[in-house]
């Protein structure tokens, strides 16, 4: 299936590790442009790089994002450099256990590690979109459905990005600018392994522990996998789906997991 991605022009916010990278790398083989905005200089020049010698056409802007004006600048450069602007894949943040326990601060700062730039990119890249009738993906989280314990600050955040895909597509009915969410819950990334390495003593054994609670062949979801759902959601392939919450999962939060 031609998913119609040539040449147009989508800003990845994270773009460059994990499920990221990975939907960076799909947009890319589907002949889309994609523009990383991220604040690790380093690794995204390199894929940058490598895209383009591949044949593609790539482009990053480095900030972090948890500042406004770096969400503002990746959407000013974008479309400095391409002039159109046809999705957002809203994905940079990070489980970072802001508990209960660890207190106001810690919540307000994950609020804004998981949050706010979720709205600022859409903002920013608003008329741009409305002229494109383009599409947003915003990256949740299981989390958001299931809690996890010990992580007020992000499940409220991911929470919240539900009810924007909903805010946001009811808002955007007008334009024809879709917005889908997706819910991954377990995928293994640059993050899921740090979290393991620094929760765990033995983090091999709690993986195997996590896996073999996955309903469909007893595995992590790739982030290609998560990808293949983005790339999808961002094309004209979509063009009828949007407040819609994608579980890319393996069954893991809807499947009766006693059964399996
Ligand atoms: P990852 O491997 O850490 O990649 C996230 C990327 O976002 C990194 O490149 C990171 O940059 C960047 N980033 C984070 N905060 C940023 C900020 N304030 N400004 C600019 N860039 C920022 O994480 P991942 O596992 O792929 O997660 C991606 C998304 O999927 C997140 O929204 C996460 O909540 C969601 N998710 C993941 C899983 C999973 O199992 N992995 C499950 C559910 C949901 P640095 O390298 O500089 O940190």
């Amino acid at each position: 299936m031609d998913l119609n991605l040539q040449e147009k022009v989508f800003i990845v916010s994270g773009g460059s590790k994990g499920i990221g990278e990975a939907i960076t790398r799909a947009i890319a083989a589907e002949g889309g442009i994609p523009v990383i905005a991220t604040r690790s200089a380093g690794v995204t020049e390199a894929l940058v790089d490598e895209i383009k010698r591949n044949g593609g056409e790539a482009f990053y802007v480095i900030g972090d994002l948890q500042k406004t004006e770096n969400c503002k600048n990746a959407v000013e450069e974008t479309i400095a450099r391409y002039g159109r602007l046809d999705g957002i894949v809203n994905n940079a943040g990070a489980n970072d256990g802001a508990s209960l326990e660890k207190g106001p601060e810690a919540f307000r700062a994950s609020i804004g590690l998981n949050l706010f730039h979720y709205f600022d990119l859409v903002h920013y890249a608003l008329p741009h979109l409305k002229k494109s009738r383009g599409a947003i993906v915003n990256i949740s989280s299981k989390v958001a459905l299931t809690g996890q314990g010990q992580t007020s600050g992000y499940a409220a955040a991911k929470g919240a990005q539900l009810a924007l895909t909903r805010e946001w597509a009811a808002a955007l009915l007008p334009w024809s600018v879709r917005v889908n969410a997706i819910l991954p819950a377990e995928v293994m990334t640059p993050l899921y392994r740090k979290w393991l390495n620094s929760n765990f003593g033995d983090p091999a054994a709690k993986e195997a522990e996590i896996t073999a609670k996955i309903p469909l062949e007893k595995r992590m979801t790739t982030a290609a996998e998560i990808a293949a759902m983005a790339v999808f959601l961002l094309s004209d392939r979509s063009a009828h789906t949007t407040g819609q919450f994608m579980v890319v999962d393996g069954g893991y939060v809807h499947l009766d997991r006693s059964l399996t």
